[in-house]
Order: structure tokens, then C-alpha cells, then sequence
């Protein structure tokens, strides 16, 4: 994918909101405890090689990505941290990660043997976490048997080196504290049987960490807060208070490339879904859904200059237009997504429109778009 650097469109990333949201966190930590920056799904959108320097600057002790290929991304760049790949990886890859000091997630017995199979006679170590599924109903380990069969196999293992033994809560960003309660006892139980030591025993998304759940995590990961949004997800709800003060670090922006008059009657965009009842002026953007921006967003009011404007007509593949409230010139900037929480276009409210989480909002937005970075 080529980022467009000939439009006037571009994701801006504060990476001073970043390394600001970063320290919050880490003064708010119990003694000992570490920071592993989240950057998965390159940071969220917000590009992972500049969040992760970023982070690391701001004291990240280590970090979580989805996939191989992103822990790959960051030891290319000259990341030399903990990298846990918090996914399940194809087995066959174990060699490689080993090779790249890239710690993998284990989610049961039978992949153990597989990673073996690959690693035995080549002298590499292969560091690794147990994923307990403690609720969530997704990866790691859920019956005792397994658990202790891959405990017996790691006891004496010279390939394997237990890094981590972890869980992930489903609902740690809710007001109501039953199944998350019920996770962190689940998870309990494998802790007490393990027969080998991991370093770290973690538990600790943002949402655990910054609603003070107060359960032991020897570090957190800390992913939706590095950005400086509030995890309490659900959608048009109201925000549970954090425990830090986080502060958005994206914001989407434009400008105006036309803007013209149109005449009672005329329509606007595919399907002719507005029609103009008199004279009115139409300015157009040059982001459209192929950027990220779904159509969803139709009739979303975005930031023209100092103005909010309703996108009217459906968004197009790589264009969509507002109705002005008076004339504007081309070159006018454009805000789509707001950093600014105060603006009713910041994406917790842009999330709400489109009945999702401020997560997708952001994951969503493409690489068409060039991320540019502010200190
Ligand atoms: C994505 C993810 C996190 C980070 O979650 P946030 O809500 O962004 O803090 C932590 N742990 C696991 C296993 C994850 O998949």
C-alpha cells in the first residue's frame, strides 16, 4: 500500500500525548510492576515503529503485539525490549521467533510439542507465555489436565524458557465486577498448579489497571490507554473515571479540494440519498470509506474550518461532501476525527455514531493515509 502523499489527507499522532499517557501509567504502577506497551495492529493505527520509540523513551519495559510480523517490524527498527506475541502462532514458526528473541503465546499442550518438534536439535530457546482462557472464551489453556501435562513437559525442557503465565478479562471495563471476579479466580486455580516459574504472571489490560481492579499483575498491558482513550467501550455509555489523566493523541484531518452551489432538486452522491431543498453549498473531502471512513458516517458532523458540518449524501470509495453554512474557501482544513475531547467530533463520539468502539474507529483507519507525527 502507497501512502497518499499528494492529497491533503493524513492521521496526526501527538506523540507527546503518547509518552505523557505512558508516564501517567507507569507513576500509577505498584512498586515492581512493568509497563508492556500494546502496539499491536500497527499501534492501533497510530504506527507502531514511532509509538514503540516513543514508548520506550516514555520507560515501556517491554511489548504485546498480535502477530509475529509485527514483533518482526519492531526488531527491525532496532526495538531490543520484550516482544510477546500475544496471538496464537503457526509452530512452524517457533525457529524464527526464537532466532528474533520474540517470546510466543501458548495456548495449549498440543502446539507445545508441535514448537518442540521444531526447535529440538537446533540449539535455539524459545521464550514463552501460557495464555490461561480463565472467560474469554479465546486462547490458553482451560482444563487442569492439559495444564499439567504442559507443565510436566516444560519442567525439565533446556528449549523452553517460561516468561510469562497470563490471562485477558473480557469485561474489566465494566461497573460490574461478577465475571470479572470469576476470571481472576479461574485464573487462580492454574496458578496453583503450576510446577515451573514464570518471570511474570500478568492480568492487566488498561481497563484492569486503570478502574484500580487492584489484582496482582507483575506487569500490565497497556494498550487502548497508551492512546489516551478511555476503555469503557460500550458504545454511547458514559465513561467510567480513570484512574490517570489520558490525554487522545489522533486526530484525522483534511481540507476542502471544491466547494460549489448546488440548486433545489439536485442530489448528492450515490443513490441521490440528499436532495438539496434550495440553494446550498457543498464542499468535498477527499476521504472516503476506502481510507476507513465508513459509509456509516453519512450525516456525521465534521470540523470545516471552525464549523460543524453534516456529511450529506453516502460517502464515496475516496470522497465525501459536507453541506457549508457559508461559503468556504478550497484549502480549508478539515477535521474529521478530533483529538479534543471536548469537540463533538472526537472519536469516542464518532465511535458512538457508527454503533462501534473507539478501538475500530481507529484500527480501521488505512495506510492510504500518511501518519504524521507531532512531538
Ligand atoms: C489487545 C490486548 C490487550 C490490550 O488491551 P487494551 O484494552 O487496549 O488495554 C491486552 N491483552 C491482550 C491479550 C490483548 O489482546
Amino acid at each position: 500500500m502507497i501512502p497518499g502523499i499528494h492529497r491533503p489527507a493524513a492521521v496526526r499522532v501527538d506523540l507527546g500525548a503518547v509518552k505523557q499517557n505512558i508516564e501517567q501509567e507507569i507513576k500509577h504502577l505498584e512498586p515492581g510492576q512493568k509497563l508492556f506497551a500494546v502496539v499491536k495492529a500497527n499501534a492501533y493505527g497510530h504506527g507502531a515503529v514511532q509509538v514503540a520509540k516513543t514508548a520506550v523513551s516514555a520507560g515501556a519495559a517491554g511489548f504485546c503485539v498480535a502477530i509475529l510480523d509485527e514483533a518482526l517490524e519492531l526488531r527491525r527498527a532496532g526495538i531490543v525490549q520484550p516482544i510477546l506475541v500475544l496471538g496464537v502462532t503457526p509452530a512452524k514458526y517457533a525457529a524464527l521467533a526464537a532466532v528474533n528473541g520474540v517470546s510466543l503465546t501458548v495456548p495449549d499442550v498440543e502446539w507445545l510439542k508441535k514448537a518442540a518438534e521444531q526447535l529440538t536439535g537446533t540449539g535455539l530457546q524459545l521464550k514463552i507465555h501460557l495464555a490461561i482462557d480463565s472467560g474469554m472464551g479465546r486462547i490458553g489453556f482451560s482444563t487442569d489436565d492439559e495444564f499439567i501435562a504442559a507443565n510436566d513437559l516444560l519442567l525439565d525442557s533446556d528449549t523452553f524458557v517460561v516468561e510469562g503465565l497470563f490471562t485477558h478479562f473480557a469485561s474489566a471495563d465494566s461497573s460490574n465486577d461478577t465475571y470479572f471476579k470469576s476470571q481472576v479466580a479461574r485464573f487462580n486455580h492454574f496458578q496453583s498448579l503450576l510446577k515451573v516459574h514464570p518471570k511474570w504472571i500478568h492480568l492487566d489490560n488498561t481497563a484492569a489497571s486503570v478502574f484500580n481492579k487492584k489484582i496482582h499483575s507483575d506487569l500490565v498491558r497497556f494498550g487502548i490507554g497508551i492512546y489516551g482513550l478511555n476503555p469503557s467501550s460500550n458504545p454511547a455509555s458514559a465513561d467510567l473515571a480513570t484512574a490517570i489523566k489520558l490525554k487522545p493523541a489522533l486526530s484525522f484531518e483534511s481540507e476542502l479540494v471544491q466547494v460549489h452551489l448546488i440548486h433545489q432538486g439536485q442530489g448528492v452522491g450515490y443513490g441521490s440519498t440528499y436532495v438539496a431543498d434550495g440553494d446550498q453549498l457543498i464542499g468535498t473531502v477527499p476521504v472516503g470509506y476506502a481510507d476507513g471512513f465508513i459509509r456509516k458516517f453519512q450525516g456525521f458532523k465534521i470540523k470545516v474550518g471552525t464549523e460543524f458540518c453534516p456529511i450529506v449524501g453516502r460517502i464515496c470509495m475516496d470522497q465525501l461532501m459536507v453541506r457549508l453554512p457559508h461559503k468556504m474557501p478550497v484549502g480549508t482544513k478539515v477535521v474529521l476525527i478530533s483529538n479534543n475531547l471536548a469537540e463533538p467530533n472526537n472519536i469516542k463520539a464518532a465511535a458512538d455514531y457508527v454503533d462501534t468502539i473507539h478501538y475500530e474507529v481507529a484500527c480501521l483507519l488505512d495506510d492510504r493515509l500518511p501518519r504524521i507525527y507531532d512531538n
